[in-house]
């Protein structure tokens, strides 16, 4: 592993134009994920654990068009929200949302047609043999917490939980997001997954986060770390001799560290597939007694 340390220096301001949030599209998401996901697992000693996430993706993408159409988001409720300095979807009211509730039933039923390693087959039929099962693991995804002995469970509501919120906040106008607290989703109140730098015009290596939950993406100053705000002590490590654009953003004032995707050089990097896919970035960090910072309900126990 190298590390390259960062000298303490005033704080970059993004471009003037560069936008704060842009808004998910979920009907391009998930079957890029799915794609993302297939080619990693290509000689990945992964390669069985990435297939199946594979398939969990594509199972998204399959259902989207099948799903209930949504009740937008209303503009002054988004405002209010902003007023308060909360986000415009209250994860605490989605436990009683009739539209999340058959998202999870049908994307059970569509994920039991997958093949997948048995721990997960039983987790599957767990859930579906139980609302008050699927309930409390939903209230945990909510929280972006996971019960130690359920992480299998979790996978299924959570990727659930990822279709509907990515729904929502595609209904969301970006232009009605403002900050709500330093690594917090403007959307929908969550935790990152990863960082990623875009080039896009307007936005050349400007760094954004993804939103574990809904994917949403935000703007966040680089050389800042994204999960306490410090800006001394940040520093960038990646395995030595990999070209793969992944490092993670480590910091010495929280000993966190988030990954940082640059999709300006790989454009084809997703911040879900290629976080579990760099998992042995994670076990070195963490050997050296780094804190993982991001969310992903794919990497749980890590
Ligand atoms: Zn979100
Ligand atoms: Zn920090």
């Amino acid at each position: 592993m190298t590390e390259e340390t960062s000298r303490p220096r005033p704080a970059p301001r993004g471009d003037l134009h560069t936008q704060f949030a842009l808004a998910p599209d979920p009907a391009k998401l998930f079957a890029r994920r799915a794609d993302r996901f297939a080619a990693r697992a290509e000689g990945h000693e992964l390669a069985p654990y990435l297939r199946f996430m594979a398939d969990l993706a594509r199972a998204q993408a399959a259902l989207l068009p099948t799903l209930p159409l949504l009740s937008p988001i209303q503009a002054d409720h988004a405002a209010r929200a902003a007023e308060h300095g909360m986000p415009p979807i209250d994860r605490a009211r989605l436990a009683d949302d009739p539209a999340l509730t058959a998202t999870i039933t049908g994307f059970l039923q569509a994920a039991a047609a997958l093949a997948m390693p048995a721990p997960a087959t039983a987790a599957l039929a767990h859930l579906r043999a139980d609302p008050a099962v699927q309930r409390q693991h939903l209230a945990n995804a909510l929280e972006d917490a996971v019960a130690a002995d359920a992480v299998a469970e979790h996978v299924f509501i959570a990727a659930a939980l990822q279709l509907h919120a990515a729904r929502l906040a595609a209904q969301l106008p970006p232009d009605l997001l403002t900050p709500v607290g330093t690594g917090l989703c403007p959307a929908c109140g969550g935790a990152p997954v990863a960082c990623v730098l875009v080039d896009r015009p307007g936005a050349h290596n400007a760094r954004y986060c993804v939103c574990a939950t809904c994917a949403t993406q935000w703007n966040a100053v680089r050389v800042t770390c994204v999960l306490c705000g410090g800006t001394e002590g940040i520093a960038y490590q990646h395995i030595e001799g990999r070209d793969d654009g992944i490092a993670a953003e480590t910091c010495n004032a929280c000993h966190g560290y988030v990954k940082l995707l640059s999709q300006a050089e790989h454009p084809e990097l997703d911040p879900v597939a290629d976080d579990v896919a760099s998992l042995g970035l994670d076990l070195k960090l963490q050997d050296a007694g780094w804190r993982r910072g991001a969310m992903n309900p794919y990497l749980t126990g890590y």
